[in-house]
């Protein structure tokens, strides 16, 4: 027998071009039709489609490289970007910026960060806090289109990031000269991780302490020139510094900045809401509520990208699973099986399309809601009444909500993401593979914008105190409904427990919907109970709400798991009917799986008993058989072309061993080792004249 001859002896090599295909022989759903239901529209996914060939087709977008880049390449190379993306966001329709915007947050997160700065939260910062007068100025001054003003949003300080009201930024009125000084007057007042300020912004929306005659009216926003916008030099009394490298998104150049006595027109303090006079006059705003609007952006988006990265990183793991094979019979001349027929791996990852699912439609809702209420907020004016009433009404309600879903989206996704790495086994670990980088800089997700755990509390609070007042009458919001339905009159739980243990009624949306709808009534329960408990004590109402913090959080997960079920069987009943039978079971096995996950509030609520939760794991083992028909045409639906999947073990044509190796081959050419002669080489020669040591015997025998 040659010694090239041995084929026969091994288990057979599957093509995985084949391996794939042949999962997308007969899809139980018309694929096209799913990609319009998720983004919303025929004429979306079209748009979405140009837009991502367009990036393909731009050198100026390469991504496939970025693991291999310095971090001055890196943020040089994201820079490049920003001129090119600065004419279109202002040239080209607002609904395809935003489209655009939501793609890139996903080819390039750091450089999404990078402009979204200036755009969100800079241009966002003058759009929610300046008057109609202000924003126009800084517009015509180039703030939105960035001719002559590019920005950063200076808020967190080196000793100070959640509490903002406790800044120590000052902003003195000085009436002499109506002006107002800037300044940081500690080391922990620096203002510290400002992205944008290293080296790209000119100004600076600052939150200072605004004190005018001796008194302080708390945390407000001063734009701040940083630097000349011709010699780019540091205008006097401004200080930055670099922060450096970071755990991800190294495309922004964050930094730190204190100001020493730095003077600003009194026009420069943005006074949509609090207003100061020529005088001296400090005029507060009558519904101070109203700015929480401008906080609900950030999080609606954080809840977006959660649902998109989750979609790229699932392309990435599912069609991997499709054509990576282990083990099996292992006769020869027979092939391995592939890693998505073991059980176990369609656990460990449909699960996780079920909760994408659940996100991708909480975003599109949470999104349009958001949008309505800008809209009522805008034609609002100072007068109180009932429209006004309702206005904040809904705003504490959306606030809350979007709280809730931003920590425990953007948590999901992380634990996705990492999950799906995981399920690549080591070729999860390289850079090329694409998810150990979006961990890296999806991580920080969880802290900006709020974070998670203060936005738990947050939610939770509302919980408690809309619970409350419930309790003395008011009406309760919608997607509170379920506690009138949960609990009686004297407190007890007064949901009825799941009668049935046929699997089919155990695990059927309405009995998942109840079911939830009765541990989160349960978990709010518990919270205004640890409330009171802690006022019985004696505890100030802000103290009774720290001693309910556990409770309130975990009220928070369950008001939020069960908002995102009725969000998603909603859009189930509302979806085309070709449709309706895959997103039902998807739906299901989200419920049916989170409900596994918290098995032991379900038999705290009574809701479910011990069986009956054996029954549902029984359902998410079949769910998952079933969803991992599907498994492929779902990525598929989800419209990734190749190039924004950027992983050579995603592709849509499944080659994955051959493009991996040309990709780590040709980013990383065989040369000689640039330190053999300086460090290998005397090593392996170097002798040691004091070795006296016993020679090696070899046992003849
Ligand atoms: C990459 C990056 C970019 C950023 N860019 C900007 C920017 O451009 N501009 C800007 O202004 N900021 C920016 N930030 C700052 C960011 O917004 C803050 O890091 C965030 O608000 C959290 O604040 P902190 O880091 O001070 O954490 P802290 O508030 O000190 O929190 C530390 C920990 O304590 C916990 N904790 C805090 N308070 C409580 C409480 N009351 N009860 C229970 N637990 C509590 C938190 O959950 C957290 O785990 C950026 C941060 C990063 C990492």
């Amino acid at each position: 027998m040659a010694v090239t001859d041995t084929a026969h002896l091994l288990p057979k090599v599957a093509d995985p071009k084949e391996s794939i295909a042949e999962e997308r022989k007969s899809p139980s759903f018309p694929i096209r039709e799913l990609t319009y239901w998720i983004d919303g529209g025929k004429n979306i996914t079209q748009m979405k489609e140009r837009i991502m060939l367009e990036l393909e087709r731009s050198p100026l977008w390469r991504v496939n490289d970025h693991p291999n880049l310095t971090l001055a390449e890196t943020r040089e190379r994201a820079m490049s970007k920003v001129r090119h993306l600065a004419d279109l966001a202002t040239s080209r329709p607002l609904e395809e910026s935003m489209l655009r915007m939501s793609i890139i947050s996903v080819v390039d997160p750091g450089f999404w960060t990078r402009f979204g700065v200036h755009f969100g939260l800079f241009f966002g910062a003058l759009q929610g806090q300046a008057t109609p007068s202000q924003l126009a100025y800084w517009m015509e001054r180039g703030a939105l289109s960035m001719q002559g003003i590019t920005g950063c949003f200076g808020m967190t300080e080196l000793g100070h990031g959640s509490n903002v009201a406790g800044l120590e930024t000052t902003a003195t009125y000085d009436k002499r000269t109506d002006e107002f000084v800037i300044h940081s007057p500690t080391l922990t007042a620096t203002k510290w991780w400002i992205g944008g300020a290293a080296h790209t912004a000119t100004h600076c929306a600052v939150y200072a302490q605004l004190i005018v005659k001796g008194k302080c009216y708390g945390t407000k926003t001063f734009v701040v020139q940083l630097r000349d916008t011709k010699t780019f030099q540091l205008m006097p009394g401004v200080n930055i510094g670099d922060l450096g490298k970071k755990m991800g998104r190294d495309q922004i150049d964050n930094g730190w900045i204190r100001f020493t006595y730095v003077r600003i027109p009194r026009s420069n303090m943005l006074m949509k809401h609090t207003k100061v006079t020529r005088a001296g006059d400090v005029i507060e705003p009558a519904l101070a509520q109203l700015a929480y609007g401008a906080l609900i952006q950030g999080r609606v988006s954080m809840v977006s990208d959660s649902a998109n990265v989750a979609k790229r990183a699932l392309t990435i793991a599912v069609r991997y699973a499709s054509v990576r094979r282990q083990f099996g019979i292992g006769e020869p001349g027979t092939v391995e099986t592939k890693l998505l027929d073991y059980p176990i791996h369609q656990h460990r990852l449909l699960p996780l399309m079920a909760q994408t699912f659940a996100m991708v439609f909480a975003a599109r809702e949470m999104n349009t809601n958001y949008q309505k209420l800008m809209s009522v907020l805008s034609e609002l004016g100072d007068d109180k009444g009932p429209a006004v009433n309702d206005a904040i009404k809904n705003l504490k309600e959306t606030h809350a909500t979007s709280a809730g879903l931003k920590a425990f989206c953007t948590w999901m996704c992380l634990n996705i993401i990492d999950q799906c790495r995981q399920s690549l086994g080591g070729h999860g670990y390289s850079a090329y593979t694409g998810l150990s980088q979006a961990y890296s800089d999806f991580a920080v997700h969880c802290t900006w914008e709020g974070d998670n755990t203060i936005l738990t509390l947050q939610c939770g609070r509302y919980l408690v105190a809309t619970a409350l007042d419930a309790r003395n009458g008011q009406p309760l919001p919608a997607n509170m409904l379920y506690l009138k339905d949960a609990i009686a009159a004297d407190g007890s739980l007064s949901g009825k427990p799941c009668k049935s243990d046929a699997v089919d009624v155990v695990s059927s949306l309405n009995t998942l919907k109840a079911a939830w709808s009765s541990v989160a009534a349960n978990a709010i329960r518990n919270a205004v109970r640890d409330f009171e408990a802690g006022l019985a004590k004696g505890l100030s109402k802000d103290n009774a709400y720290e001693f309910s913090s556990a409770s309130r959080l975990h009220a928070a997960r369950m008001h939020t798991y069960t908002y995102l079920l009725h969000r998603f069987v909603a859009q189930v009943e509302q979806s085309p009917a070709q449709l309706r039978p895959i997103l039902a079971l998807l739906a299901r096995l989200f419920g049916a799986h989170s409900a596994v996950q918290h098995s032991g509030e379900f038999l705290q609520s009574g809701f479910y008993s011990g069986a009956q939760i054996e029954t549902l794991k029984a359902f998410v083992n079949t769910a998952c058989a079933d969803v991992r028909k599907d498994a492929v045409s779902l990525t598929d639906a989800f419209g990734y072309t190749d190039y924004v999947v950027n992983s050579p073990l995603g592709r849509y044509d499944g080659d994955v061993y051959e493009k991996y190796f040309d990709l780590v081959t040709s980013l990383n050419p065989t040369k000689p080792v640039p330190y053999f002669d300086s460090l290998i080489k005397p090593l392996l020669e170097r002798t040691n004249e004091s070795d006296t040591g016993p020679e090696l015997e070899i046992d003849q025998d």
